[in-house]
């Protein structure tokens, strides 16, 4: 798990978006790390959906320009006081955030919903070095396996939101199960419900080339979303009954009302992909009542989703790496959100 600790340079690359569309990659002296924290050099940086729509239009909570990149593995360059766990040449994986432990949240077992867990998120890792604060060292970092590629490690952070999910929808080995949305969450679902011996996983989705994606990573069926009769072919589900559980992971409206509607009686529905502010969703009171629905809408992770996440990567439990499917330097950043863009890419590595 160690590697030779990387050197200090003395200056490091850091991707910043300037404005929507537009990054720099600029210079920075890297910064020795304070009591708790870790300097690490980065192996690897996944792009995540979050950061393609901030770069298509900046974000709500975030000012620009903005260091970003938020899934990452690598090495650590140095330790500072106090930190007993990791050491200069360790191969290391985080979760970018960390909820405080004290809190009303916290103390009530919800801390994904923690205002110091999002609130405080590692943010920066398209670049060359990446500071982790000390809520981050002492909580959700942990010793990569030495056979676990840096890239899989890096999907420590969307694995750990996915285990919350599934945990919460309690999905059961006799289920069948739809994902509405064929991205990186939605197969990073299926893969997990497979690898808990799932009976029946359906991925519905727009695109031939990510229904093939979902198909060889083991999907049991895929539906095309654009389909005259996808509907159909989702109320034939589960002999006919249509699925038990519908985890939606699209995030837009007509996703939440499509699983919603497509959920059988007495069916449950995850609600995983966030929707733009200001969007409603409109229930029919009688079908939610008579039909006896169950509604889920998890938010982020918890420490435990983190420890689970990092097991089954491990462990290698899920086919997890092949959900990164494209490969690009940190100075090619730009083009690896037009390629995603064009659906070229489920998940892109990006390396310094
Ligand atoms: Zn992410
Ligand atoms: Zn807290």
């Amino acid at each position: 798990m160690s590697s030779a600790a990387p050197n200090i340079t003395t200056q490091s690359r850091q991707a910043m978006l300037i404005e929507p569309g537009r990054i720099e990659l600029r210079e920075f002296t890297p910064p020795r790390p304070g009591p708790g924290e870790l300097l690490i050099a980065v192996r690897c940086a996944l792009s995540c959906g979050t950061d393609l729509k901030t770069f298509r239009r900046g974000h709500p909570l975030w000012k620009l320009p903005i260091a970003f990149g938020h899934e990452f593995s690598g090495v650590v360059v140095e330790a500072g006081s106090g930190v007993t766990s990791f050491k200069a040449g360790d191969e290391v994986m985080a979760a970018p955030t960390a909820p405080c432990g004290i809190c009303f949240y916290c103390q009530h077992g919800q801390e994904n919903l923690c205002a110091d867990a999002v609130g405080r998120m590692v943010l920066g890792a398209y670049a060359d070095l990446l500071l982790l604060p000390a809520h981050v060292v002492a909580r959700n970092t942990f010793l990569k396996p030495a056979n676990l590629p840096f890239e899989e490690a890096a999907l420590l952070e969307p694995l750990s939101c996915v285990v919350h999910a599934n945990e919460m929808a309690r999905s059961e080995k006799s289920e069948t199960v739809a994902i509405i949305g064929a991205g990186a969450f939605g197969l990073l679902h299926m893969l997990l419900l497979k690898a808990m011996g799932v009976r029946e996983v359906a991925v519905v989705g727009h695109g031939a080339q990510r229904l093939k994606w979902a198909a060889e990573m083991g999907a049991d069926r895929v539906i095309d979303a654009r389909a005259a009769d996808a509907a159909d072919q989702i109320a034939k589900l589960n002999s006919g009954f249509g699925p038990d559980l519908v985890i939606e992971c699209t995030g837009q409206v007509e996703g939440w009302n499509d699983a919603l509607a497509r959920v059988r009686r007495g069916g449950r529905v995850v609600f995983f992909g966030g929707c733009p502010p200001g969007t409603e969703l409109r229930v029919d009171t009688r079908r939610m009542h008579y039909d006896n629905l169950t509604l889920i809408a998890p938010f982020h992770f918890r420490p435990r989703d983190v420890r689970r996440a990092y097991d089954l990567l491990a462990s290698r439990a899920l086919n997890a790496g092949a959900i990164v499917n494209a490969r690009m330097r940190l100075d090619e950043l730009a083009e690896v959100f037009s390629m995603l863009e064009r659906g070229a890419a489920l998940k892109c590595a990006v390396i310094p």
